[in-house]
Formats: structure tokens, sequence, C-alpha cells
């Protein structure tokens, strides 16, 4: 059992999670040459160890990960995909 103060917390980033995977869908309904599931998913889990992530966004591009990974154009800034 965690304490109120934390489970306010755990319910903004709950909330804060929504917001950006509704705002990353919403914007890829405009895009074209998306990326397979299998490919999102092997970059999403290289970003997810990466240093320069920041919670949702990448700190070298500035992207929200969710949403570069989805790309197939896209790569990586530092090259790791
Ligand atoms: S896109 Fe590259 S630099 Fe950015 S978080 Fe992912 S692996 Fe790291």
């Amino acid at each position: 059992m965690s304490c109120f103060g934390c489970e306010i917390n755990e319910q903004l980033l709950k909330l804060t999670d929504q917001k950006v995977l509704a705002e990353v869908e919403e914007q890829l309904l405009m895009e074209i040459n998306l990326a397979s599931d299998d490919l999102r998913g092997s970059r999403l889990a290289i970003c997810a160890g990466c240093p320069f992530r920041q919670s949702h966004t990448c700190t070298k591009c500035g992207c929200y990960v969710a949403f570069r990974t989805s790309l197939e154009i896209k790569s990586c800034s530092v090259g790791k995909w």
C-alpha cells in the first residue's frame, strides 16, 4: 500500500502517459510510411534503456519517442537504431 501522495503522483503519471499517447496517435493518423509493429517495438526497446530518453521524450531530437519510433524513415539521432 502506498501513501496518499504517492498515489496522486502515480495517477498524474498515468494521465500524462494517456495524454502523450493520445497526442502521438492523433499525429500518426496524418503520417504515411509507418514502421511495422516489430520495427517499432525493437526501436522502443532500445530507447527504453537509453540515457538520452527523459520520460516520453528523446533529448537528442526533442521528439516523443513513441512518435519517432513509429515512422519508418526516421532514425535515432545518435545511431542506436
Ligand atoms: S532516439 Fe536514440 S538517442 Fe533518442 S532516446 Fe531513442 S535511442 Fe536514445
